[in-house]
């Protein structure tokens, strides 16, 4: 058994677990960030709506509130630092009714409380000359110009990736699965048998916090997954909007939205459906129905024609809908960081500042570490250079003029980057890169990817897998026969 002695293990590699590493890293500490999974943002991280809130939907009396309104503004740094693709184009909430303008008038007061600043109740014109591909039939609507939009899975590999640089330990492929705490603080044993020790330890494991929760004796309570459904639109659909299109909300949900991505797509959904399955992520075509009907009340122009794909995330409730962010009153040197459904993306940032200042609290000591550096490498991606920037590029590097994924113009050697920072399933290189997540989703470029990540690490067609654990390519004589026809990779 490898033991390793941490001061802080971080459970979960999501976006709450990758942020609070990160903030960690700038002070003189020995961090652990623990991931069941083979890659970081394979939870809720990689299957959300993207986009920055813009503080309204909750009164002031909620810890997300406070939380949305202060992450959504330290986005601007952030992106400076990080080189996510994040874009602040507005949040339009349309309503039809004067009944649903009475909602608005209520959601714009959430905004004056919770200190939103720019946000503006529109009448019927000035909201179509907001947003021309909106319902004629509207009768006003909110006006949020500080909501954005985000890559999400590309905002957690760029944390990661920081963290690392200043110092943090990732750990992937370690499930917790029992912990044991005497005085010198808690071994934290994983499936496969290894294990750390750690004095301090900050449940951030999504889904599945309950669960943690329990194994380290600290408080019992149940996360609710809530399903939502979304479903993806072609990068040259007509219906794309300028701002991200909500409905008047109901007490459930915000609705369903329609949201132009921040890398050209259009996003439309999610439902909200409870269930007891924390795996269940199929998607349905009696809710894309209720999706495309609810979506084109808002955008008549939406068009089903335009689907490419549809996936699920699953929304980790706690009863009262309020985050769990806390010093567990149970267990010693444990931080709970619980119930983090949206807004918990765009609340993020400041999640890490809340959880360092708790650490504090709790007796860490924090000193500042000269060497920290908050910045990291941008890479190029070739679809966003202007010509005679990708001409230079391809000179010094011809690999960037190899376009392996068409649809989304991805270049060999930005699939090389990935696979060198550790991405090494399809799915690490979709989110890192984008290939496969165009309108062919990996039809003509799937075979080229497998042949890159091959030649950069070494393994064999059978071990290559679309996400980890047993998700093969191949299996057994069927394997044998396709292995054959790309080749003879083994
Ligand atoms: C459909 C949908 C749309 C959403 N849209 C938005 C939005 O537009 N804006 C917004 O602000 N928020 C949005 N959210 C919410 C947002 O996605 C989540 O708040 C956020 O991703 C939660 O991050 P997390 O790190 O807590 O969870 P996760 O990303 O799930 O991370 C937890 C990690 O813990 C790991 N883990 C679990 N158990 C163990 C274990 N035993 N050992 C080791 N590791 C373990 C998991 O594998 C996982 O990687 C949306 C959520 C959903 C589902």
């Amino acid at each position: 058994m490898n033991e390793k002695i941490f001061d802080i293990a971080i459970v979960g590699a999501g976006v709450v677990g990758a942020s609070i590493a990160r903030k960690l890293s700038s002070y003189n500490l020995k961090v652990a960030l623990l991931e069941k999974e083979c890659d970081v943002s394979f939870g809720v991280s990689k299957a959300n709506s993207g986009i920055i809130h813009g503080g309204f939907h909750h009164g002031s009396e909620y810890l997300k509130s406070k939380l949305e309104v202060q992450g959504n503004r330290m986005f601007d740094q952030l992106e400076q630092e990080l080189h996510f693709p994040f874009r602040r184009c507005g949040i339009i909430v349309a309503a039809f009714s004067v009944e649903e303008m009475k909602t608005v008038e209520q959601l714009y007061m959430n905004g004056i409380n919770n200190k939103v600043i720019g946000i503006e109740i529109c009448n019927r014109s000035r909201i179509l000359a907001l947003e021309p591909k909106l319902n004629e039939d509207v009768a006003g609507g909110l006006y949020a110009p500080a909501g954005g939009i985000i890559e999400p899975y590309r905002f957690v590999f760029s944390l990661v990736e920081s963290a690392l640089k200043n110092g943090v330990n990732l750990f992937t492929e370690f499930k917790v699965v029992s912990a044991e705490h005497n005085t010198d603080g808690y071994t934290i044993i994983s499936e496969n048998g290894n294990s750390i020790k750690s004095k301090w330890i900050v449940n951030a494991s999504g889904l599945f916090a309950d669960e943690i929760s329990k194994i380290f004796d600290a408080e019992i309570f149940k996360i609710t997954p809530r399903k939502g459904e979304e479903f993806l639109l072609d990068r040259n659909s007509a219906a794309r909007t300028d701002h991200v299109i909500f409905p008047v909300p109901d007490h459930i949900s915000k609705g369903i939205l329609v949201i132009p991505t921040v890398e050209g797509t259009t996003m439309l959904g999610p439902t909200a459906i409870p269930q007891e399955s924390k795996e269940d992520v199929s998607t349905t075509s009696a809710n894309l129905g209720m999706v495309f009907s609810s979506a084109r009340r808002m955008v008549p122009s939406i068009s089903q024609r335009d689907i490419i794909t549809s996936f699920t995330g699953l929304r980790p409730v706690l009863e009262g809908g309020d985050f769990f962010i806390d010093i567990s009153n149970k267990q010693v040197h444990f931080i709970q960081v619980a119930g983090i459904q949206s807004p918990g993306l765009t609340a993020v940032p400041a999640i890490a500042e809340y959880v360092k200042d708790l650490l504090k609290k709790d007796g860490l000591i924090l000193t500042e570490k000269s060497s920290y550096d908050p910045t990291i490498e941008k890479l190029p991606r070739i679809r966003t250079l202007h010509p005679e920037e990708a001409d230079t590029l391809i000179q010094s590097d011809p690999a960037y003029g190899e376009i392996v994924c068409r649809c989304e113009s991805v270049s060999e050697a930005e699939i090389v980057a990935a696979v060198r920072n550790g991405h090494t399933t399809l799915d690490g290189i979709k989110f890192y890169t984008r290939a496969q997540m165009g309108r062919c989703q990996g039809g003509f470029c799937t075979d080229r990817i497998i042949k890159i990540i091959q030649r950069e690490t070494g393994l064999s067609f059978e071990a290559i897998t679309k996400r980890g654990k047993a998700s093969w390519l191949l299996e057994d004589r069927i394997g044998d026969l396709i292995v054959n026809s790309y080749g003879g990779a083994e």
